[in-house]
């Protein structure tokens, strides 16, 4: 259906929290030119555009009265290959968990550890996904975007993507950049990163002491399917706050009262507080307001029993905020975009 827009389409499918709400307009790019033409045309109209891929970074609070664009352009290719540093190249609208697997299957490691995050490739810089210790910023060479405000393409190397934890340059100017295609830096020869979370334990079950990059990503989708809901049986979108960087001194007052307090030193100083801890000491954890509700299992994790309301889960968010504030004086930050 490229190139055709419907219109009042109900986004519940296109978003992992399953929210069900409206896009006044809705259309898939499946090339560069149905992108372009879709952009074209809503400018046209005086219609802003919001951009998704697999919807799960998302809430939305209200019917989005905008032209709903879902990148769905495919296609995956290696640019370069030295025998030992392999460049490859995916399109925005590839899933990103399938793409994982392919890299596999073609003996190539570096995105192992971001095993099973849902959504797509053209999404992963938008936040710099991460998890057990690795960024996509750490295999990264660059990526191709259309500049939504002059039409033009533009080549974003690693330096001007300004990736940061959770963040980059196209978080900080919402609406600015269409992600079209990405280039990571993979590698022939494993460099295992095990030391964060149950990973190494997960694998020493097993009886495993040296793992091929396919045995790291196999350990990991066990432990997510573990610990974590699956937005097709319980809707949600994943971490729904960011992990609070904090003084040291904060984390030493906080530490006064709860010995137990999960804090990574940083190298700035700062510590990393583990969000879903303070949240689980707070007594949130499996919390239910109606349909909205925190995770049973993963405190850090805001679900949709099915008939919740974005503003529901916002509302939900905002109490759980406000609470963190009063009783540790952290300031949590949500991760999902919010429209
Ligand atoms: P969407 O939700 O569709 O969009 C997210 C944002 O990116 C929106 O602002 C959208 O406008 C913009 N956008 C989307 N595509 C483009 C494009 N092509 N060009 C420009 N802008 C675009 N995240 C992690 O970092 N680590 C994890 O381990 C992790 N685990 C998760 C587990 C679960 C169960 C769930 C539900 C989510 C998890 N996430 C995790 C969050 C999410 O999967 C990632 O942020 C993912 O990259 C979002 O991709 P998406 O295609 O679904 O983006
Ligand atoms: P976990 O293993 O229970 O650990 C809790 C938190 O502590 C994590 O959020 C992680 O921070 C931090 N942490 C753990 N080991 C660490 C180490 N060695 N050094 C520094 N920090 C450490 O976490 P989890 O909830 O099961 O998630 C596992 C991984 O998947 C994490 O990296 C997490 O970010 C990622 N994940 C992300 C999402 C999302 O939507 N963003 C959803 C699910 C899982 P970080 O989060 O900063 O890595």
């Amino acid at each position: 259906m490229s190139g055709q827009w419907q219109e009042q389409v109900s986004l519940k499918p296109y978003n992992t929290f399953g929210i069900d709400v409206k896009a006044r307009y809705f259309t898939q790019a499946h090339s560069d030119e149905d992108a372009r033409q879709a952009l074209a045309q809503a400018a046209a109209q005086g219609l802003p555009v919001l951009v998704i891929g697999g919807g799960s970074n998302l809430l939305l609070t209200a019917d989005v009265q905008a032209l709903v664009l879902r990148m769905a352009s495919a296609g995956v290719r290696i640019l370069s290959d030295d025998g030992e540093r392999v460049v490859v190249e995916a399109e925005a609208g590839e899933p990103w968990h399938p793409f994982v697997q392919w890299c596999l299957s073609q003996g190539l490691a570096g995105l192992e550890n971001l095993s099973l995050i849902p959504g797509t490739v053209g999404a992963a810089p938008m936040q710099n996904i991460g998890a057990y210790g690795v960024e996509i910023k750490d295999v990264f060479v660059g990526l191709t975007a259309l500049d939504r405000q002059t039409g033009e393409l533009h080549e974003f190397e690693l330096e001007q993507c300004q990736f940061a934890y959770r963040d980059s340059v196209f978080k900080h100017h919402p609406g600015r950049w269409l992600i079209l295609r990405v280039r990571f830096a993979l590698s022939r020869v494993m460099h295992a990163h095990l030391d964060y979370g149950p990973v190494r334990q997960r694998l020493s079950e097993q009886g495993i002491s040296e793992p091929t990059a396919q045995n790291v990503s196999d350990a990991i989708c066990s432990i997510r399917r573990e610990k974590l809901p699956d937005p097709v049986e319980l809707g949600n979108a994943g971490s729904f706050f960011k992990n609070p960087m904090v003084a040291a001194v904060l984390a030493d007052k906080i530490r006064v009262q709860y010995p137990g307090l999960v804090a990574y030193p940083q190298a700035d100083g700062q510590f990393k507080l583990a969000a879903g801890w303070l949240i689980e000491q707070a007594g949130w954890k499996g919390h239910r307001e109606g349909d909205a509700g925190v995770h049973r299992l993963q405190s850090l994790v805001l679900v949709n029993y099915g008939q919740a309301t974005g503003l529901q889960l916002h509302e939900l968010a905002q109490k759980i905020q406000a609470d963190i504030l009063e009783r540790f004086g952290v300031t949590l930050e949500m991760e999902p975009n919010l429209y």
